[in-house]
């Protein structure tokens, strides 16, 4: 195994890569991110695969939040090496915004946007992950990018990014990583106690219990209901359009068009969402 060559400023980094950005603290679906990354470079014959570390600061609306979130360079840069990167980019906050530099104020497509979603729980989050890909696209310029399913509102924010500022970027999604009892993975589920853990489980359980709901209306208030039940505060457990994540009519049944449940809420201090295609299995 090559170690991922670390790379502190821009400057030295290759053009063309197949991309991963991530916030570090990797676990085995960032890993899953890197190989993917890793096969498409070497489908397409491109030499480098790029993971980027950087704890963006304009996406955290709680100074708290961020000042938590796990830093764990070395073994992330060892993660990555074993995955297939060739090189690891931990740029520091001033490369990313330079202080003389006002920030532009990016115009955020109606997807960030949909009700009762994220955008409503954390004001602000999409403006400073719109600002932040954008740079670090700007200044990788990547070939293709590789982000998670896991945050499906983000993946989808990025698709309209793309098409919105016209960037020659293919995205690629990638399908959640969960742990074997169904958790999906999280850098936030280290501060899980084993009670939270626990309760946590019920997450994924009652995106999968809602598949076999016939309408969305059923769908949401059985989602809520178990995650009420297991002592989780629930903050949107909903049926939306896969695509554009618009608010569904409560009779709407399963049909031909993609339907995604998302679901966000607290354990104990610690927010944790997921998400899964609603069809019957
Ligand atoms: P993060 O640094 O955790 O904010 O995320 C970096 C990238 O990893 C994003 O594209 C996430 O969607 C993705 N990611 C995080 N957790 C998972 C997971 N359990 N499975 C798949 N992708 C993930």
């Amino acid at each position: 195994m090559a170690e991922a060559l670390l790379v502190h400023t821009a400057a030295d980094l290759p053009a063309g890569s197949i991309f991963v950005p991530t916030m570090g603290a990797l676990h085995a679906g960032h890993a899953a991110l890197v190989r993917r990354a890793a096969e498409i470079a070497r489908e397409r014959g491109s030499p480098a695969v790029m993971v980027s570390i950087f704890v963006n600061p304009t996406q955290f609306n709680d100074p708290a939040d961020l000042a938590r979130y796990p830093r764990t360079l070395d073994a992330d840069r060892a993660l990555c090496s074993k995955a297939g990167a060739t090189h690891v980019w931990a740029p520091s906050v001033e490369e990313i915004y330079p202080p003389a530099a006002p920030l532009p104020e990016p115009r955020l497509p109606a997807v960030a946007t949909a009700p009762g979603l994220e955008d409503g729980k954390r004001p602000g989050h999409f403006r400073g992950v719109y600002l932040v890909v954008k740079r670090l696209f700007d200044l990788v310029r990547p070939a293709a990018a590789v982000f998670g399913e896991k945050d499906w509102q983000q993946l989808a924010l990025v698709r309209a990014m793309i098409e919105q500022e016209r960037l020659a970027i293919d995205i690629v999604g990638h399908e959640t990583i969960r742990e074997p009892d169904g958790l999906a993975m999280s850098s936030r589920n280290v501060f899980l106690s084993a009670a939270e853990r626990d309760a946590a489980l019920t997450i994924s359980r009652a995106l999968r219990f809602a598949a076999r709901c016939s309408t969305v209306g059923e769908a949401e208030l059985l989602m809520w209901g178990m995650l009420e039940r297991a002592g989780l505060e629930p903050e949107y457990a909903v049926i939306r359009d896969a695509a554009t994540l618009a608010p569904l009519s409560p009779s709407t049944r399963r049909s031909t068009r993609a339907l995604r449940g998302l679901i966000a809420c607290r354990a104990g201090k610690t927010r944790l969402i997921d998400n899964m295609a609603w069809s019957a299995r």
